[in-house]
């Protein structure tokens, strides 16, 4: 599940000084988030030889092995790689991808672990002008918070109405949580300003009234959190879910082009100038109001 063993690491990545003096903390890259048992039980080996016997979870789905001597991190980071466990996700470089249960959650609208591997193994640890942080959430709820990452995608399943098969017995209008389909006297009226895509409407229609009409990521660029928040601009066109991982790698290849060193990406499209990104990456597809949804 997690990197595969003979690929390397990013030069010195993954292992953070602590507070206290001599200590440093190992980073382990997981896939988001995901480990097989034996990935787990060398982690808790390593712990146990070298820390303090436990380990973090990071914001970013990462692992950390914290009280490793500093003395003794070359031995760890060895155990670790020997069992295919890469230390890194720090520094000027694609930072792991952050991405939600999608592919098993019964709310998800495609796959994410596809995606996920080909991005993690594609991007993750290349070297950058800065970090670059990647989120993928499965559906409109969200759960990733997507537009506080560089690049967010955000799966979407648009419905289209077919009043000739409807029976008017209201269950789209009852699952969508967003008033977007109302019950008229000549069946169902829906709002197009008010949907978000989510498919539950779809989902519920047992007449095939309601089908997808629609589907794709939304791609979210040039958004950040920490001390600076800013919310990632949309892209007006989502992108085919199977086209997730070239899009990114478009982006990324776009952004080391012309990023000045110590930029973000958010930074260096207000630079240049939100259009002239949106056009170099998705022509055609101009960014919407920023920040909804
Ligand atoms: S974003 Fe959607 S698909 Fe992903 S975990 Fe949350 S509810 Fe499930
Ligand atoms: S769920 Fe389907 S059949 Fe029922 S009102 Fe909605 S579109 Fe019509
Ligand atoms: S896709 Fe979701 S938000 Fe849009 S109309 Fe259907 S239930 Fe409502």
């Amino acid at each position: 599940m997690g990197i595969m063993a003979g690929e390397t690491t990013e030069p010195g990545g993954g292992v953070l000084p602590q507070k206290k003096k001599g200590y440093v903390s190992l980073r382990v890259r997981a896939a988001g988030g995901r480990m097989t048992a034996e990935e787990m039980e060398t982690i808790a080996r390593t712990a146990r030889l070298f820390g303090r016997g436990y380990a973090v979870a990071t914001t970013r789905l990462n692992v950390e092995v914290p009280w490793v001597r500093r003395e003794d991190a070359p031995a760890a980071v060895a155990m670790l790689a020997a069992a295919g466990l890469l230390t890194g996700s720090t520094g000027p470089s694609v930072r792991s991808v952050v991405v939600c249960k999608g592919d098993f959650c019964r709310h998800g609208l495609c796959d994410v672990r596809d995606p996920l591997l080909q991005i993690d193994r594609a991007q993750v640890g290349r070297p950058l002008p800065r970090k670059l942080k990647i989120g993928i959430a499965g559906c409109p709820n969200n759960c990733t918070k997507v537009q506080f990452n560089d690049i967010g995608l955000m799966g979407q399943a648009y419905p289209s109405f077919d009043p000739d098969v409807c029976t008017g017995c209201g269950a789209c209008a009852g699952a969508c949580r967003e008033e977007a389909i109302e019950m008229g006297d000549g069946g169902v009226v829906f709002f197009a300003d008010r949907c978000v895509g989510c498919g539950r409407c779809i989902a519920v229609c047992r007449e095939d009234a309601i089908v997808t009409a629609k589907t794709g990521f939304a791609v979210f660029l040039g958004g950040r959190a920490g001390r600076h928040l800013q919310i990632g601009s949309r892209l007006a066109d989502p992108i085919p879910f199977d086209a997730a991982a070239d899009f990114v790698d478009r982006a990324i290849a776009y952004y080391i082009a012309h990023a000045r060193k110590g930029e973000r990406f958010g930074e260096m499209m207000r630079r240049i100038g939100e259009e002239e990104v949106g056009e170099a990456l998705s022509p055609g597809s101009t960014f919407i109001c920023p920040g909804s949804v």
